[in-house]
């Protein structure tokens, strides 16, 4: 009803957004709701997440307590090895990228945040014959995808969905091991795509989107359709 007939999606699979007019003129795969969620994912929650994992992996390692006595252990966190792994070091060499295939498979448990963002930023860097960051620690890595203008040859690429889905699964796989989440809140308004009341917004994002139907909305486009649904609901009482 509301939303304009959109023939091209978002080259994202985790996204259902069709891309709209100006982004088709831009020459973009990939939606500019799902660039602003990489920049939130990398730049604003990835620095929490990594504060959390290394305040788990000091516990595990030294096993302190307060006050230097053991009188209990704390309890074992959930996923001790997760977090050794979400960790582990990435490597220049071993991070050859395969956009389109799962070529991670058959790591055992989650693939290094430093891994994942390095074969990003190897892609890209070579492509382009940017400079890398300086060291693939990950806040670095996340940092250089996130430069505008890293995000914006991204949002032409036809890797732009895999490089978004697999960032989207990592901060996922993060997120189940830290067990932190965004805050979300309820919005109470109907969904324009599927009309499912599951509208939330979340910490730090502009968007707000649909748990139901995974779509994506900007505050103007919800204002425009609750406008068009009253006015639909005029024109059918009169
Ligand atoms: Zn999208
Ligand atoms: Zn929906």
């Amino acid at each position: 009803m509301s939303t304009p007939s959109h023939d091209q999606p978002c080259a994202a699979t985790t996204c259902h957004r069709g891309l709209r007019p100006h982004e088709l003129d831009a020459g973009q795969l990939l939606c500019n709701p799902c660039i602003h969620l990489i920049t939130v994912w990398l730049r604003t929650e990835l620095p929490l997440q990594i504060t959390v994992l290394e305040g788990s992996r000091h516990r595990e390692t030294t096993g302190a307590s307060a006050g230097g006595r053991s009188v209990y252990r704390t309890a074992p966190l959930p996923g001790r090895d997760d977090v050794l792994n979400l960790l582990g070091p990435a490597s220049w060499a071993d991070s050859i990228c395969d956009p389109y295939g799962q070529a991670h498979t058959d790591q055992h448990g989650p693939l290094p945040i430093a891994g994942v963002l390095t074969s990003w930023v190897r892609l890209i860097s070579e492509e382009r014959r940017w400079n890398p960051p300086a060291t693939l620690a990950p806040q670095a890595l996340a940092d250089w995808l996130t430069v505008p203008r890293v995000l914006d040859h991204v949002s032409h690429r036809p890797w732009a969905g895999p490089l978004r889905d697999e960032l989207h699964q990592m901060m996922r796989t993060i997120r189940a091991v830290t067990r932190l989440r965004p805050q979300r809140r309820p919005i109470p308004q109907p969904c324009p795509r599927c009309d499912s009341l599951t509208l939330v917004e979340t910490d730090h994002q502009l968007y707000i989107d649909c748990t139901t139907c995974e779509s994506m909305y900007t505050r103007e486009e919800l204002a425009l359709a609750a406008r068009i649904t009253a006015a639909a609901l005029d024109a059918g009482a009169a």
